[in-house]
């Protein structure tokens, strides 16, 4: 089947449909991004397929995910500094992630004041703000300590290139976006530090024009090929900065091409597709979570998802490994294992030195869940959601994402793989691929996360019906009860909208001290949905999962902050 699809690519076509997405500025609640949808819609329906448009409001709320989002739109942005030295620092001619997502517009002029950590920018009353720490904590103490404007850098992003950063303001929180946020490549924020460091009084001014909007919509466009229940998605989010490619132009594309060689397929009588498979545009995570509530509101049912983000990798550019992300190892199913093998299969190979054997000529691992892509609104509801991915890429959420780190070839491998591997789902090898991953899982983990996976195995291995020697493992009990309060994938978004500004300090201390807090979170709603746990039970399975294991007192924050947000409740 691989091959039957394999044979539609052209080279020309995937360059073509990237540049053209990608020339939508598409941040959430953006004009642009409704028109990227129309475009992707417009696409399908050229090509005959069956297509329809979900426009759901921003400012509906999708608990425990996405809480009302404010629309905006921007038109220009520029920042130069004219002491001790005139020159250009930020402009949006030269890349769309030179205005800060969700900036209010304004204009400005001030010394300029350096804050290298958030704790600093309480000393930069009246003057332009230059940081590296970033986060809508560091914005509100700018605009409380009365800057006239924002200017922030990534102290890890490529020479020359402007990060990619928002603000995601709520709209109860729209009356403290006072003052524009601009960012500004490394290489001119060291140079102005530079001249700060001599002790030389450095000015800068500029402005923002952009605007809220009232009405905006998260545009979901589903591709339909089969009828029946039990459906099947391939996902990707379409959002994210104008002329940015990898995250994720690339999925999205590898998605419209693999429909289009499916649909041509079909019609050639090469294929039939028995199976209910929607292919899903997104914008991440707000998106998917209205769709999916209204989805299953409709009474469909969902038996998996597959979700492409950031596929389209040149590894010797950008430094990254493919990685098939798997769902928690509760929700393994017959999906992951046919993914697994082809991908494998879809990928460049060599012949090894004197044996029958190849091999892959990418770097290709599997890892256990993690949370960072759409796949999280799915698993949260119990669905099995596997991702692909490429990571670490240098260019991340920066304007040096571009075309020229694209594999062509490689977004298009990977999106007829994913369509393949729903198509060709029961001839999987379920068994052997329960093996390896258990393999795998158990020798890179100790301790009790290593008890942990055993009981894990042990449960879901007899839930697939396939024979498994796991060493018994009962798990441990103790602690409070914990119950799921609200099903569902919960961001730290809808944290501060329930909880209120005053738990970003908290949020970013948790983080701080604990980098796998989201992932924890997700995977705390995922094993609650079998029904309420002891806190004890609960740590142990998500440590299992993890393969680490999370400490007592970190873990009992993070569910104190899951119940300031209705998410959780406890009792003794
Ligand atoms: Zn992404």
């Amino acid at each position: 089947m691989l091959s039957a699809l394999a044979q539609y690519f052209s080279r020309r076509e995937v360059e073509l449909l990237i540049e053209e997405l990608s020339s939508y500025h598409r941040i959430q609640g953006s004009p642009h991004l409704e028109e990227a949808g129309r475009y992707i819609r417009d696409r399908l329906s050229e090509w005959g397929i069956e297509v329809e448009v979900y426009d759901l409001p921003y400012s509906s709320e999708a608990p425990p995910t996405s809480p009302p989002i404010v629309g905006w739109f921007v038109e220009d942005g520029y920042a130069e500094i004219v002491k001790p030295k005139r020159r250009t620092v930020s402009s949006l001619r030269e890349a769309w992630t030179a205005v800060v997502a969700h900036s209010p517009p304004g204009e400005f002029e001030g010394r300029v004041c350096y804050a290298p950590t958030y704790n600093h920018v309480q000393s930069c009353a009246d003057s332009v703000v230059l940081t590296p720490d970033w986060g809508l904590g560091t914005y509100l103490r700018a605009v409380e300590s009365g800057a006239r404007a924002v200017l922030v850098f990534r102290r890890n992003a490529p020479v020359g290139a402007y990060p990619y950063f928002g603000l995601f303001p709520l709209i109860p929180e729209l009356k403290y976006m006072r003052v524009p946020a601009l960012t500004v490549p490394r290489d001119v924020a060291e140079e102005i530090v530079g001249y700060l460091e001599k002790g030389e009084e450095v000015v800068a001014k500029g402005f923002v024009r952009s605007g809220y909007r009232d009405t905006a919509y998260a545009r979901v466009v589903e591709a339909r090929f089969g009828g029946g229940d039990g459906e099947f998605h391939l996902v990707a989010h379409y959002c994210h900065p104008g002329a940015t490619v990898n995250d994720n132009v690339s999925g999205s594309v590898a998605l419209l091409v693999a429909a289009k060689a499916l649909n041509v397929a079909i019609r050639d009588g090469k294929l039939k597709v028995d199976v209910p498979l929607r292919f899903v545009w997104v914008p991440e995570h707000h998106g998917t979570a209205r769709y999916l509530r209204k989805v299953l509101e409709e009474g469909r049912s969902i038996r998996g998802a597959i979700n492409l983000d950031m596929v389209g990798e040149k590894q010797c550019k950008t430094g990254s490994t493919l990685n098939l992300v798997r769902p928690p190892i509760v929700l393994l199913s017959r999906l992951e294992a046919s993914l697994y093998a082809k991908t494998l299969e879809a990928l460049p190979k060599a012949g090894t030195f004197s044996s029958p054997v190849e091999v892959p000529l990418v770097r290709f691992n599997v890892i256990n869940y993690e949370s960072g892509s759409d796949h999280d609104v799915y698993v949260a509801m119990g669905i099995p959601a596997v991702t692909l991915n490429q990571w670490p890429d240098k260019y991340y959420h920066t304007s040096a994402d571009t075309i020229d780190k694209v594999s062509l070839r490689m977004v298009y491998s990977l999106g007829v793989a994913a369509v393949a591997s729903v198509l060709e789902l029961e001839s999987a090898r379920l068994e052997p691929y329960l093996h390896l991953v258990y393999g795998i899982d158990t020798l890179r983990a100790s301790g009790e996360p290593l008890n942990a996976r055993y009981y894990l195995y042990g449960k879901v291995s007899k839930l697939l019906g396939v024979e498994l020697s796991v060493p018994r493992v009962e798990p441990p009990e103790g602690g409070e009860m914990v119950r799921l309060s609200a099903k569902g994938y919960l961001t730290s978004l809808y944290i501060r909208y329930r909880a209120g500004l005053e738990v970003l300090e908290r949020l970013r201390r948790v983080q701080d001290k604990f980098r796998y807090f989201s992932t924890v979170l997700t995977l705390v709603g995922t094993h609650l949905l079998e029904g309420p746990k002891s806190s004890e039970r609960l740590r142990f399975e998500v440590s299992g999962e993890l393969g680490y294991e999370v400490p007592r007192d970190i873990f009992s924050e993070i569910l104190d902050l899951a119940e300031v947000a209705n998410y959780v409740s406890r009792w003794a």
